[in-house]
């Protein structure tokens, strides 16, 4: 053997049982698994608004388990993930989850559960009753983080989130979702359109915003949300819009099942 081989396959060596390169950064990435409306996972069966969010390769975090929602979440995850947002206590974005928190509890797998915390108290008076028969409590079901507005929340080791109201009839909060204190996303939930609130969530590169095509005071209108674009260096994804068809003809939609890449400088170019 060369010295130039032996040098080789001494560094080679040497780099197993090393950490992975902390260097290397991470993939986060952002899939949507659907864009409905209220109504559209019971009439239509597809899934209803929610996302997941993965970091290389594993999901963290399921936003939203809202009716037809946690069926694609175990497809496209593999298994539910550990930490669930919950926007707010409508059922399209939280109509599955007693039956999540109440099966993966069985199974030995307590979810982390993060909502503001009105929405907390709503979820565990009225959205989980259904579970109290089993003579469980709300602590036995889950593990229950209230997210109060402008506070910084772990929902792991490294993903963290800031909560803030939105502008909703059912309270509804958004979030800044932070890897490593560093922002990469941010969400609406359900809002009509409040530009401050936007201006908060756009500390994130990119920005996820719930909208149709008529403006309401719950829901912001397609509009209104591209007129906001104008004014961001953040990239913009309308979500929450309805079916294919529904989706703005202006803006970016999400695409269940397209990924989207998060992280990376604030700027508009699509990744
Ligand atoms: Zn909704
Ligand atoms: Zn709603």
């Amino acid at each position: 053997m060369t010295r130039t081989a032996l040098a080789f396959l001494l560094a080679s060596l040497a780099q197993l049982g090393q950490p992975k390169d902390s260097a290397a950064p991470p993939q986060i990435s952002l899939i949507p698994l659907g864009t409905g409306k209220g109504a559209t996972a019971v009439y239509d069966g597809e899934p209803s608004s929610s996302f997941v969010i993965k970091v290389d390769g594993e999901c963290r975090l399921l936003v939203d388990p809202g009716l037809g929602a946690s069926q694609k979440a175990i497809k496209t995850c593999g298994a539910v993930p550990k930490a669930v947002f919950v926007s707010h206590n409508h059922s399209d974005h939280a109509g599955e989850l007693p039956v999540l928190l109440i099966v993966e509890r069985t199974a030995g797998r307590k979810l982390r559960v993060l909502s503001g915390p009105e929405v907390q108290q709503r979820l565990i008076t009225h959205r989980i009753a259904e579970l109290y028969s089993t003579g469980l409590q709300a602590p036995d079901i889950a593990d229950w983080v209230p997210a109060p507005e402008g506070q910084s929340v772990k929902v792991d080791d490294e993903l963290s989130i800031v909560a803030y109201k939105g502008k909703h009839s059912e309270v509804s909060y958004g979030f800044v979702l932070s890897y490593r204190e560093s922002p990469v996303l941010g969400f609406s939930g359900d809002s009509g359109y409040d530009r401050e609130f936007y201006q908060k969530l756009g500390s994130a590169p990119t920005l996820v915003l719930d909208a149709r095509k008529e403006s309401t005071p719950e829901h912001a209108g397609f509009d209104e949300v591209k007129a906001f674009e104008a004014t961001t260096r953040s990239r913009v994804y309308v979500a929450h819009y309805g079916k294919a068809a529904d989706a703005p003809p202006k803006s970016a939609p999400l695409i269940p099942g397209q990924a989207i890449p998060l992280g990376g400088p604030q700027t508009k170019g699509r990744p």
